[in-house]
C-alpha cells in the first residue's frame, strides 16, 4: 500500500493526536501511525491533571539525593535503578547537571507560559461538539501535606508559584476541609492552585480521534520500521502495514522516540519513567477537587465515572512489570476513598522524561522535514494542545506563538 499525505504523525498519544488536531485545523491532509494507542501509550491511564502548578521541573535541587536515600525503600515514590547503559548514564549525568536553582529559575517562566497557554487551548478544544463528556473541570488542585517536611516543600512551591504570577492559597487543615470536605487523607494543611484543571485523558483522546476522522484524517494501526531518505529529506515511511509518503513527518512516539529518531541519526535524550495508576469506577466521585499528596507523591483525580489514584516514578528502562510494593501507597489511598479498589488492576505507563524537565519541540537539523514532539515527562497531558499548536506553526513555517528555542531537539 502506498499513499501520500501532507503530514504523517507517528504516535497516537496525547502529543501525537494534539499535533494532528492542529495540523488538520491548518488544512493539512494528516496520517497518524501508531502501533498500540490505547494499550501502550502513557496518555490513557495517567492522572489527567492540567497543571500550571507544576512550574518546577523534575530536575530540581535535592532530587538525586532523595533518589539515593529512597533506593532501599520499596515504597518510595522515586526509584532510579542503577544501570550501566551508556545512554542511561548520559541521561542521568545531564539530569543531575540540571538539578540546580539556576535551572529552576530558568524553567519556571517557560513552563508557566507553556501550561497557561495550553490551558486556554483546552478550553477552546473542549468547547467543540464531541468533547462534552471528557470531563474538563476547572476545580483547581489541592497539594496536601501532612509532615513538616512536605509542608515546607509545599510552601516553597507556593512562593515560587506566587512570584510567577499564579493564583494560590495557603490553607490550614480546617480551611482545606472546608474547601474540600471529601478529603480523607490525614493532613495538616495544603496549598490550593486555583488555575489547575483536569479531565478524563482517554475520553479526551477518543474525542480527538473522532474529530480527526470526521475531518478526513487517516489513522492506521502500524509500527514504523524505517525511513526512506533522499539527500536531506525523508521521502517515505515503511511500516508493518505498508509504505507511506508524506511531505512532512512528526515523531511523537513518547518514550520510544529515541529508538525511532536514531534511525535518522538523531539522538533524543529521553528515558522512560514508569508510573502506576489505579482507576476505581464510581457513580459520582465524592471528591470534587483533584489532590496531590506531597508526602507520598500520590495523585487523586475525580473523573467522569471514576476516581483515579496515581504515582511513583521509576527510572528502570522499559520494564513494564508491576511492583505491588511500590504501588502500595497508591492502593492505601484508593482504599481510603473507595470501596472495591482492591479488585482493580494496577496500570503502568512510561512518561517520556527529558533530563532538564523541558519538552523537545522542533525540527531534526539533518532532515528539516522531520519534527520531534516528546519529552513531556509528568506534563504530557497539560502540554498536549500547546505542543500541537507549536508543531503546526513550525510545520507551516510560520512564527511560533511562544519562543521554541528552549525546546531545541539538539540542546544536550
Ligand atoms: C502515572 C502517570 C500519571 C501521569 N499524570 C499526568 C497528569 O496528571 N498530567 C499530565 O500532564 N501528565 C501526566 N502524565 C504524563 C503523561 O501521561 C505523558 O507525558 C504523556 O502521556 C506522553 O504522551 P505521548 O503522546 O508523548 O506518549 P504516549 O502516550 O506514550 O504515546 C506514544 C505512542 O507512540 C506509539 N509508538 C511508539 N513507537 C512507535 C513506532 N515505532 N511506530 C508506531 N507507533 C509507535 C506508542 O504505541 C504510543 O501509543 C502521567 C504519566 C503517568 C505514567
Amino acid at each position: 500500500m502506498s499513499d501520500s499525505y501532507d503530514v504523517a504523525v507517528v504516535g497516537g498519544g496525547v502529543i501525537g493526536m494534539s499535533c494532528a488536531y492542529y495540523l488538520q485545523k491548518e488544512g493539512a491532509r494528516v496520517l497518524i501511525l501508531d502501533r498500540g494507542r490505547y494499550s501502550e501509550a502513557a496518555s490513557t491511564g495517567n492522572a489527567g491533571m492540567i497543571v500550571p502548578s507544576h512550574i518546577v521541573p523534575l530536575s530540581a535541587p535535592g532530587v538525586i539525593s532523595k533518589g539515593i536515600k529512597w533506593l532501599m525503600n520499596p515504597e518510595s515514590p522515586l526509584y532510579i535503578k542503577p544501570s550501566a547503559s551508556p545512554k542511561f548514564m548520559k541521561w542521568l549525568w545531564l539530569f543531575q547537571k540540571h538539578c540546580t536553582a539556576d535551572h529552576v529559575a530558568y524553567s519556571v517562566p517557560i513552563l508557566r507560559d507553556l501550561s497557561l497557554l495550553s490551558l486556554n487551548l483546552f478550553d477552546k478544544i473542549c468547547a467543540l461538539p464531541g468533547f462534552e463528556d471528557v470531563g474538563l473541570a476547572h476545580d483547581g488542585l489541592l497539594m496536601l501535606h501532612r509532615s513538616e517536611y512536605a509542608r515546607k516543600d509545599n510552601l516553597e512551591l507556593a512562593d515560587l508559584a506566587e512570584d510567577a504570577g499564579l493564583f494560590i492559597q495557603r490553607l490550614d487543615r480546617d480551611e482545606t476541609l472546608e474547601l474540600e470536605p471529601a478529603v480523607k487523607t490525614e493532613i495538616t494543611g495544603s496549598v490550593f492552585f486555583k488555575q489547575d484543571a483536569s479531565l478524563h485523558p482517554e475520553l479526551f483522546l477518543r474525542a480527538l480521534e473522532a474529530r480527526l476522522i470526521n475531518g478526513g484524517a487517516t489513522i492506521v494501526d502500524a509500527e514504523v520500521l524505517s525511513f526512506e531518505r533522499s539527500g536531506s529529506e525523508v521521502k517515505a515511511i515503511n511500516t508493518t502495514s505498508g509504505r507511506y509518503t508524506s511531505n512532512q513527518i512528526v515523531l511523537a512516539t513518547g518514550s520510544w522516540t529515541p529508538e525511532l529518531a536514531s534511525k535518522l541519526g538523531q539522538s533524543v535524550a529521553v528515558q522512560p519513567a514508569k508510573g502506576y495508576s489505579i482507576t476505581v469506577p464510581v457513580t459520582e466521585p465524592s471528591l470534587r477537587i483533584p489532590c496531590i499528596l506531597a508526602d507520598e507523591k500520590v495523585t487523586i483525580t475525580p473523573m467522569p465515572g471514576c476516581i483515579r489514584f496515581g504515582g511513583t516514578l521509576a527510572l528502570q528502562g522499559f520494564d513494564s512489570s508491576i511492583d505491588e510494593r511500590r504501588a502500595s501507597p497508591i492502593r492505601r489511598q484508593a482504599a481510603a476513598y473507595c470501596e472495591g479498589s482492591e479488585a482493580v488492576a494496577t496500570w503502568a505507563g512510561f512518561r517520556p522524561a527529558s533530563p532538564d524537565g523541558l519538552p523537545f519541540i522542533g525540527s531534526v537539523p539533518k532532515y528539516p522535514n522531520v519534527f520531534v514532539a516528546t519529552g513531556h515527562g509528568m506534563m504530557g497531558v497539560t502540554l498536549g494542545p500547546v505542543t500541537g499548536m507549536l508543531i503546526a506553526e513550525l510545520v507551516s513555517g510560520r512564527a511560533t506563538s511562544l519562543n521554541v528555542a528552549p525546546f531545541n531537539v539538539d540542546r544536550h
